[in-house]
């Protein structure tokens, strides 16, 4: 068990500016290159010595979320998610082929890495104190911030969660814009799913007034339909995206920081970014730094 400490990430801008694009979608990406040489290169014994030997690793990400985690006609999710973590495969000698992505939707994340059902999960996955008790976390590799959906024309003229008071807010169980609302602004009628694309149809519907999570997260749904949905548009937290593994594990935290490090430098995390989630979001970020560390 490690000593919780919020990751600070400082200056890290929570307030991306998104300008939706008249079409974009999802597509995979070539970006990562498989090391053929990695088997060698990691210490007996190690974490990466061992997804590296067995070929294969198993990944938890969003099934839903267009733009990082989206598994559309393909079967296979796409993403920015899914290319960071094609990175890291490659980085240990895997391929596409040897990666098994599985579902994690917000409330199983910690679970499923306590369980050792997932190796690693990149699923918009905020690094906070909490879940940093039961699991690691390496990078950030994002910054997103939180905001709010609403319908087309803002009928109920949103324009910030002190607004949501006695409107039906969706949002997602086990995640923190959940509990955000549930703890700075309980007057708003949280309604709780276990994953985005309910509240997303919730709202579509009528049957909620608001949606909120992650500003990157509803843009893809407004992208999606941009004749139903608008954001408001003025993120009020930061949420700073982590690679999640089980605990113990941190010379393999440590790999991924230095592959991401390595991407940021040579062109492939911007690559990432903007064949997936850059050709809805049109500025591209530079990786977080310095990283939190893996020591805490
Ligand atoms: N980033 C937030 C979280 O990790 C919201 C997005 C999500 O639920 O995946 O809880």
């Amino acid at each position: 068990m490690r000593t919780p400490r919020l990751a600070s990430v400082a200056a890290a801008a929570a307030v991306l500016s998104l300008l939706l694009s008249a079409c974009g979608g999802d597509s995979g990406s070539d970006v990562a290159k498989v090391d053929e040489n990695a088997k060698e290169q990691f210490a007996p014994g190690s974490r990466m010595k061992e997804l590296a030997d067995a070929g294969k690793i198993t990944v938890g990400t969003k099934f839903d979320q267009p733009l990082f985690g989206l598994k559309g006609l393909s079967g296979q999710p796409e993403g920015f998610d899914v290319e960071i973590a094609k990175l890291i495969a490659a980085k240990l000698g895997i391929d596409e082929k040897g990666i098994t992505f599985v579902e994690t939707v917000s409330a199983n994340r910690e679970p499923f890495l306590e369980q050792k059902k997932v190796d690693m999960v990149v699923a918009t996955y905020t690094i906070n104190d909490k879940r940093d008790m039961v699991v690691d976390f390496a990078g950030p590799y994002f910054s997103a911030g939180q905001d709010i959906l609403v319908a087309k024309g803002n009928p109920k003229g949103v324009k910030g969660p002190e607004d949501l008071t006695g409107l039906k807010t969706c949002s997602v169980s086990g995640s923190t814009p959940a509990s955000t609302i549930q703890t700075k602004y309980p007057q708003a009628e949280l309604v709780l799913f276990d994953n985005y694309t309910k509240c997303r149809d919730a709202l579509g519907n009528g049957q909620v007034d608001a949606v909120t999570t992650d500003n990157v997260i509803l843009s893809g749904y407004v992208d999606q339909a941009p004749d139903k949905f608008e954001l408001v548009g003025k993120p009020f937290t930061e949420e700073p995206y982590g690679i999640g593994i089980p605990e113990g594990q941190e010379a393999f935290c440590d790999f991924i920081n230095k592959t991401l490090a390595e991407a940021q430098e040579n062109g492939d995390y911007a690559k990432a970014f903007e064949s997936t989630a850059g050709k809805v979001i049109k500025n591209t970020p530079k990786l977080p730094t310095p990283p939190r560390g893996c020591d805490k």
